[in-house]
């Protein structure tokens, strides 16, 4: 017997085919969108709208995937962190963070991750494997259902793993969250750690989202011994990139900057960094570092922190000091590793 078709795993084009393939009319293709990624339907057999000899002919040839939620923790600051199995048996997280009005839903693009940063711990997996676009999709209907009556409000791709080391998925992925669940393009922010020909490739073929970009460094010396990705792709040719990136009206890029006692977090650092930025529609955003055993490297003093991001504010650019959220159950940045 041939293979069931994962409905979900289809892209519009796709569900039209299938439809067609199936002698059905074009409407039913967008009945299924509906169903799938607004009610969140997991089976055929809940499309009510749809007769009964229809759900068992389609049943026949066709399924709906999702994720299993194998846990869910809650942090003391209201953060959420849910770990969910895929049909592999491989695992993925994803942490919702309320924030004043806002409902901000942090997705992985991958398991684990091949850049191999020395202050992340999903770095220290190393790449398991990449997403498809339907378990990226997945992770914010599957979140959307158990969150309510809250909504979703923004999308970071800021959990496990790189998006644009999985481009091709991950912008058919933001297609449908934008297209399907309904979320606005300006709400969803991509964070890169620096793959600068992927950023081309981004602003070509992709949705226009928000850029954050995980600089952390102002020199190739530093920026080599803490991101081994500056070695292809080094400070100087980021930051081209970033000039040359496409940003919409009123857009801004984010530069990400982790702050590491003794490493990166000088006045000499903020300074150059300013430099670095010059010219550039841009904020800062400081992520004092959430530190773990065995990497040697310390979160610096809340004044050392504080100082930092006075030269920048001095300096007249944008800066915040974003405290990670969710440190008590390890749904900070740089603290998500699944099970492994
Ligand atoms: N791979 C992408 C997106 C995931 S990481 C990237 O690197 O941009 C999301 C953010 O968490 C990045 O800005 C990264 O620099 C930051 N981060 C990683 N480990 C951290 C840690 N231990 N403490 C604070 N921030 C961390
Ligand atoms: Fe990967 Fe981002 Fe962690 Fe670096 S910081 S290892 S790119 S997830």
């Amino acid at each position: 017997m041939p293979q069931k078709t994962n409905l979900k795993g289809l892209s519009r084009e796709a569900l039209l085919h299938f439809a067609a393939e199936q002698g059905l009319p074009k409407y039913r293709a967008d009945q299924l969108i509906h169903w799938i990624y607004q009610k969140r339907a997991t089976e055929i057999h809940c499309i009510t709208e749809f007769s009964k000899e229809l759900r068992a002919k389609l049943s026949d040839v066709a399924y709906i995937s999702s994720l299993r939620l194998s846990n869910r923790l809650t942090s003391s600051d209201g953060t959420e962190k849910f770990l969910f199995s895929l049909e592999d048996g491989e695992t993925v997280e994803s942490v919702l963070i309320t924030d004043k009005d806002r409902l901000t839903l942090c997705i992985s693009s991958q398991v684990g991750c091949a850049m191999g940063c020395r202050f992340c711990l999903t770095g220290k997996l190393g790449l398991i494997r990449n997403l498809k676009a339907d378990e990226i999709v997945d992770q914010v209907i599957s979140v959307g259902g158990l969150a309510l009556p809250r909504k979703i409000t923004n999308i970071v791709l800021m959990g496990m793993g790189e998006p644009l080391a999985n481009l091709d998925e991950v912008t058919e992925a933001l297609r449908r969250i934008i297209g399907f669940v309904g979320i606005a393009k300006r709400r969803i922010t991509l964070s890169t750690a620096g793959l600068v020909p992927k950023m081309a490739l981004l602003a070509e073929r992709g949705p226009e989202v928000n850029l954050a970009v995980s600089l952390n460094a102002t020199t190739d010396q530093e920026r080599d011994r803490i991101m081994p990705i500056n070695r292809r792709y080094p400070i100087k040719s980021l930051i081209v990139a970033c000039r040359r990136f496409t940003l919409g009206p009123r857009r801004r890029i984010t530069f990400e900057y982790v702050l590491i006692e003794g490493l990166n977090d000088s006045a000499e650092d903020a300074m150059r960094l300013a430099k670095l930025v010059k010219g550039i529609r841009c904020k800062i955003n400081l992520i004092p570092l959430n530190p773990h055993a065995g990497s040697g490297l310390k979160r610096p003093s809340e004044g050392a922190v504080l100082e930092f991001r006075n030269i920048l504010a001095g300096l007249n650019l944008t800066v915040l000091v974003r405290e990670s959220k969710g440190q008590d159950i390890l749904a900070a940045c740089g603290q998500l590793r699944a099970e492994h």
